[in-house]
């Protein structure tokens, strides 16, 4: 069975300050958090070193954004081993806002992939459509391609180990989420496309979750689905008690 994970996002909200105050929040209701489920947030660069000594050990450090090289003249960007020496675990790679905003191509998020998974961490690739996207009836064939060029350059069993984030543009911080239903079925064709492609080991073993939207009061009905095995969640992720809430509700 795969292990549920409830992932925040922080995109570019807090300051080590507020960081630290969200982790002496969260560690006073550490009992929120289940020994069965996995969780982590990702959190600006900044912030992830005073996250690690203070969060709650059950959380985990992720990232947002890498740049695929070991180290090199590229000004202003992170490289992977500067993530591990954190102790970062997980790396989002090609979340909308990354594609839209600053053009990231799924040719540059796979690359992304690739270094995030060659340097031992696990890389949670992003993928949905938008709305015109989704009312021409092209959620899938978006979808699918994001996933097969997001995940190129893994083999099968790179690809079990990690994580895809079904989040539709649309759903995203616009407080309307994709029905239960129609995500568990996006989720379910990622499953499949997976299988074809790699092998049924790999489609078994990935891990695939819902984000937009989420709030402690909604979680549940996505996490009762049988192909979405956890959510990752912006905005409500930024409060430790609606991020304990949803960890009871996970
Ligand atoms: P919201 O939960 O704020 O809609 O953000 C979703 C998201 O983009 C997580 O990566």
């Amino acid at each position: 069975a795969r292990t549920p994970l409830l992932m925040g996002n922080w995109k570019m909200y807090k300051t080590v300050g507020e960081s630290r105050s969200f982790a002496e929040s969260l560690a006073k209701q550490s009992a929120a958090l289940g020994a069965s489920v996995e969780y982590a947030v990702c959190a600006p660069f900044t912030t992830l070193h005073v996250l690690r000594v203070m969060l709650p050990s059950q959380v985990k450090i992720g990232a947002q954004n890498v740049y695929p090289e070991k180290e090199g003249a590229f000004t202003g960007e992170i490289a992977p081993p500067m993530l591990v020496e954190f102790g970062t675990q997980y790396v989002l790679a090609g979340h909308s806002e990354r594609r839209t905003l600053f053009g990231e191509t799924d040719d540059l998020i796979g690359r992304k992939v690739r270094a995030i998974v060659d340097h031992g961490m696990r890389a949670v690739l992003c993928v949905g459509e938008n709305l015109t996207e989704k009312e021409s009836g092209q959620t899938n064939a978006v979808v699918a391609g994001q996933v097969i060029a997001g995940l190129a350059s893994l083999s099968a069993s790179q690809v079990a180990e990690s994580v895809v984030a079904y989040e539709p543009v649309w759903a995203i911080g616009s407080g309307k989420t994709a029905t239960p239903e129609d995500a568990q079925s996006v989720a379910s064709e990622i499953r499949k496309l997976i299988s074809e492609k790699y092998d049924a080991s790999a489609a078994e073993k990935v891990r695939i979750l819902y984000g937009g939207s989420v709030k402690p009061n909604n979680i549940a009905s996505f996490l009762s689905q049988p192909d979405i095995d956890g959510a990752l969640v912006g905005g409500a992720s930024l409060d430790a008690t609606s991020f304990a809430d949803m960890a009871k509700a996970v």
